[in-house]
C-alpha cells in the first residue's frame, strides 16, 4: 500500500512547498451511455491514482442541456462493496433504489447510498430539469462494514459563510478559523466532503487534520491549490501530511469540491459497478446480478440486488466477463 504509517509527521505543507508535491489528475471523458449519451470527466480512478481516501471515483458532468445531450438517464443497476454521493449545482435527478429508498437529488443536498452488501438503483433526471450540472462519487467502504445491509442519506447543510467565500461541508468536518461545520451523515472512515465558492481574489484557508489525503475538484474559474494553479475539470491531489489547504480564487469566480479523508489502506477491486476484494468474488457478484435480471442462468436463495418495481425500465446488464483475471488496484507510492 502507499502509506502505511500510522502517525505521519506534520508538516505545513502551505509553507514553501514545492508544487511538484500536488499531483494534478487530469479527466477523460466518458460517454455516459444511452442513445443521446451525456459526456462525463473521471479523474477517478486513473493509472496515477486509485483513491484519495477511501474516495474511489468521480465522475464531474455539466453544465450540459439537456435538450441537446439527452442528461442522465441511467436505468437500474448494481453496486456493492461502496457508497455512491451525488452533489448538484443544477438539476434535479429522481433517485430509485432496491432497499426501498426514493429521493429528489437537488442542488445543495449531498444524497448518499450505501450499497454495503448488494443494492440496485435508477438514477433518471427529471422531467423540469434544463440544465444538469454536479459530480457523484464514490467511496470504498472498508472490508469490516463491506457487507452491512442497504442505507440511504440526505442532508442539506448550512454553508459556512464569510468575506467573499462559503463552504457546504457534506461530509466530515472542516475548520475555517473559528468557522466550524460537521455532517452528520455515517461515514465507515474518516472521510470529508465540501462544495467551496470563492469571489475573485479570495483566498480561504481551511485546517485539515494531517493524516487525510485530499483532492481539490476544480469546476469553474481558475485557482490556486498551495500554489498549483489547477484548470477547470483538474482534480489535485494534496497528500497527507498537510496541515491546512490553501486556495486562492483568480480574476474570476470559483467553484470547486473539496474532498478529503484518513488513506483506506486496503487493496480494492473494482469492476464495473462493483467494489470487492477479488476476482472471484467480483465475478460472483456479476454472475448474480446477470441471474436475477434473467440476463444469465442461476440460482440464488437470497435476492442481493432486489426488489424493484416491477413497472419501471430494464436494468442494465453487466459488461461480458472479463478476459483477464482482475487485480486489486494499489495506489503508486
Ligand atoms: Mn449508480
Amino acid at each position: 500500500m502507499s502509506n502505511l504509517e500510522q502517525e505521519p509527521a506534520e508538516i505545513d505543507c502551505c509553507a514553501g512547498q514545492s508544487p511538484s508535491e500536488i499531483q494534478i489528475l487530469e479527466p477523460r471523458e466518458v460517454p455516459l451511455g444511452g442513445l443521446r449519451a451525456m459526456t462525463v470527466f473521471r479523474t477517478l480512478p486513473q493509472k496515477q491514482r486509485s483513491l484519495i481516501g477511501a474516495w474511489c471515483f468521480l465522475d464531474h458532468y455539466g453544465p450540459d442541456d439537456v435538450e441537446l445531450t439527452g442528461g442522465m438517464n441511467v436505468a437500474r443497476h448494481p453496486h456493492t462493496g461502496l457508497q455512491t454521493v451525488s452533489w448538484l449545482f443544477s438539476g434535479n435527478i429522481n433517485h430509485l433504489d432496491s432497499a426501498g429508498f426514493k429521493a429528489t437529488v437537488r442542488p445543495g443536498e449531498v444524497n448518499l447510498m450505501t450499497a454495503g452488501r448488494g443494492i440496485s438503483h435508477s438514477e433518471i433526471l427529471t422531467e423540469g430539469t434544463s440544465i444538469l450540472h454536479g459530480a457523484q462519487l464514490w467511496t470504498a467502504l472498508p472490508d469490516s462494514v463491506r457487507n452491512m445491509q442497504p442505507t440511504f442519506e440526505n442532508y442539506r447543510p448550512e454553508p459556512l459563510r464569510a468575506d467573499g467565500w462559503s463552504l457546504a461541508v457534506f461530509l466530515g468536518s472542516h475548520s475555517v478559523g473559528t468557522l466550524s461545520s460537521t455532517s452528520p451523515v455515517k461515514t465507515h472512515t474518516e472521510l470529508s466532503g465540501a462544495e467551496l465558492r470563492l469571489e475573485p481574489g479570495v483566498e480561504i484557508e481551511i485546517t485539515v487534520p494531517s493524516h487525510h489525503e485530499h483532492g481539490v475538484l476544480l469546476d469553474s474559474g481558475t485557482v490556486e491549490v498551495n500554489g498549483q494553479p489547477l484548470k477547470p475539470r483538474d482534480l489535485g491531489f494534496v497528500r497527507s501530511g498537510c496541515t491546512t489547504l490553501k486556495i486562492k480564487a483568480g480574476n474570476e469566480p470559483v467553484l470547486a469540491l473539496i474532498i478529503g479523508g484518513e488513506p483506506l489502506n486496503e487493496d480494492i477491486l473494482m469492476w464495473w459497478n462493483f467494489v470487492g476484494r477479488s476476482h472471484d468474488e467480483v465475478m460472483e457478484f456479476r454472475a448474480q446480478w446477470q441471474a436475477e435480471i434473467g440476463a444469465e442462468p442461476g440460482d440464488y436463495s437470497e435476492e442481493r440486488f432486489g426488489p424493484f418495481p416491477p413497472d419501471t425500465p430494464a436494468a442494465l446488464p453487466a459488461p461480458a466477463l472479463p478476459t483477464v483475471t482482475l487485480r486489486p488496484r494499489v495506489n503508486p507510492s
